[in-house]
């Protein structure tokens, strides 16, 4: 095992901005939000902590991007620096596994997140702390990353605990290695310890908040599709789509056509499966007219679906979906009623 200091660590970050665009973890107020590297957000990074403000998505498949131009041949940003995001959490990277599977294909894939996906780099972080709506043990999640990741910094005294997570990873490690030292076991011992209190405060929460197992929620959601749960729940619904859009899985879009820098460009935008027109045919029919049919759909897609056609739940317990509801709509409170009825 290796281990970088925080000064290194600076190092290594200002000499990959040369081949990356790099992205930092930066306190802001309550909330870590990623910020472009420069002096001053490096001052501020923090790796270790909680989760990001943004989920990892926003960096992939942007919330609106021009997908052609001018019935050309050219992709739109097929020349894009690609990115390098410092500090990511486990649960961010779990969105990848149903990010993938929608976009990462031969024939029908998005040419820009496969680009950014193969090229860009991503250097995780332990998460240290917990935030009151985290739950991702809850979900088969821990809190921190084992896979699907470049290069990962678990936070120790004086620097950073680093485990090489893919050949990319151990590339940039390689060409970098004067900025490395071999870890003592002092340090490993300390990172095992953080783990494991971490991952035994998300494991109380779980159990104070009644999630049912996650082997049961495809079958909880199941047998509750007629419930009248998904109506009561929806009662403070305001229909803003903020659970879609913040959540690292969610991945609809919507294309409109408009004019750009003079030519026709198509563009695309984030969509939420929670807004009434979202399922609206031509003719004017709608499958889901009502709110809590779309509440169920979204839990229906997440618990059920997702399990059977790519083999993992789409939830990864970030909990950000819970803070970002205005209605207060919480979906460890509703999975929990549901396994209750
Ligand atoms: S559904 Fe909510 S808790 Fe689950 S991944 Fe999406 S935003 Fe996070
Ligand atoms: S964030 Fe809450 S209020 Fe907004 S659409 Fe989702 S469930 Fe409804």
């Amino acid at each position: 095992m290796l281990f970088i200091t925080r000064g290194n660590l600076n190092k290594l970050l200002g000499s990959l901005s040369g081949d990356y665009r790099v992205f930092v973890p930066t306190q802001s107020g309550e909330r870590t939000a990623f910020s472009p590297l420069s002096e001053k957000t490096l001052e501020k990074m923090v790796i270790g902590g909680v989760r990001g403000f943004e989920p990892l998505k926003a960096f992939y498949f942007l919330g609106r991007e021009k997908v052609a131009e001018g019935f050309g041949p050219e992709t739109p940003h097929a020349n894009d620096i690609p990115p390098c995001i410092v500090g990511v959490k486990a649960c961010d990277l779990r969105g990848f596994h149903i990010l993938d599977h929608v976009y990462m294909d031969e024939d029908y894939g998005d040419p820009t997140y496969m680009k950014a996906r193969r090229e860009g780099l991503i250097i995780s972080s332990d998460c240290t702390e917990t935030l009151d709506t985290c739950f991702c043990t809850a979900v088969g999640g821990k809190p921190w990353p084992e896979s699907d990741v470049d290069i990962n910094h678990s936070p120790a005294a004086d620097g950073f605990l680093v485990l090489q997570g893919s050949e990319k990873g151990k590339n940039t490690i390689q060409k970098y290695r004067s900025l490395f030292q071999e870890a003592t076991d002092e340090t490993t011992r300390s990172v095992k310890q953080v783990r494991s209190t971490v991952k035994r405060k998300l494991e109380k929460s779980a159990a104070e908040n009644k999630i049912p197992p996650v082997e049961k929620l495809a079958g909880t959601v199941k047998r509750n599709y007629e419930s009248s749960v998904w109506a009561d729940e929806t009662s403070t619904c305001v229909e803003c789509g903020a659970c879609n859009t913040i959540c690292p899985t969610c991945h609809c879009f919507l294309l409109y056509d408009q004019q750009s820098d003079g030519r026709l460009a198509r563009f695309r935008i984030w969509d939420s499966c929670l807004i009434k027109d979202f399922a609206r045919v031509a003719g004017g029919e709608n499958p889901r007219a009502r709110l809590w049919m779309r509440l169920r759909n979204r839990f229906d897609k997440k618990f059920d679906f997702f399990p059977n056609v790519a083999g993992e739940v789409a939830c990864t317990g970030c909990g950000r979906c819970i803070a970002a509801c205005p209605g207060k709509i919480d979906i460890r409170k509703v999975l929990g009623r549901l396994d209750s009825e």
